[in-house]
């Protein structure tokens, strides 16, 4: 099995509501559930950023359903690559926000791998994605 992993960052085509946000994960589990798929999604000030993991065709062909879809904007794969193990194997799609108050401490991170406290991850490079995306998941890592 060819294992993928790809990180792509978008704009969200209106500002999204925490029900819209749900129904988003709500789909991607049940789908991703099904076929293999794992990764986190990160929202922060009205982008996204976004890592799959899975079997590639499978990566693949959920990435053109996800362009496609018009709740977002400006999709731009960031890093796309074969993988030996994946990095967020312990979730179908883990949500990540960076919008809430409470969650301040995620904004350092952002600051330690773009230069910038603002998230704006279509600027980063595909190694700033990847840290970026690694260090938000420690925070929920269940220690196997
Ligand atoms: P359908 O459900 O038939 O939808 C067709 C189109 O209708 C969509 O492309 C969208 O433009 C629109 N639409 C559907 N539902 C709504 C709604 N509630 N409100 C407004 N417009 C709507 N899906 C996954 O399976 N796994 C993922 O990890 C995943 N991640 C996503 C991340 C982001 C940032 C976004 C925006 C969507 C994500 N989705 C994910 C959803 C994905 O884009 C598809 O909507 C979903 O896979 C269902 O595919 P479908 O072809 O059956 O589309």
């Amino acid at each position: 099995m060819k294992l993928i992993r790809l990180i792509y960052a978008s704009a969200a085509c209106t500002e999204m509501s925490y029900a819209e946000l749900t129904t988003i994960l709500r789909t991607a589990e049940a789908h991703n559930g099904q076929n293999g798929i794992t990764g986190i999604l990160c929202y922060g000030g009205g982008m996204f950023l976004q890592a799959l993991e899975g079997e590639r065709d499978v990566v693949n062909a959920l990435y053109n359903r996800i362009v496609a879809d018009r709740r977002h904007e400006r999709c731009e794969i960031l890093r796309y690559g074969r993988i030996a193990t994946r990095r967020f194997e312990q979730w179908k799609m883990k949500y990540v926000g960076l919008d809430d108050p409470a969650t301040a401490h995620r904004r350092d991170l952002v600051l330690r791998h773009s230069g910038t406290s603002h998230f704006s991850p279509i600027r980063m490079s595909g190694a700033q994605a990847s840290a970026l995306l690694f260090d938000l998941s420690h925070e929920f890592r269940i220690a196997a």
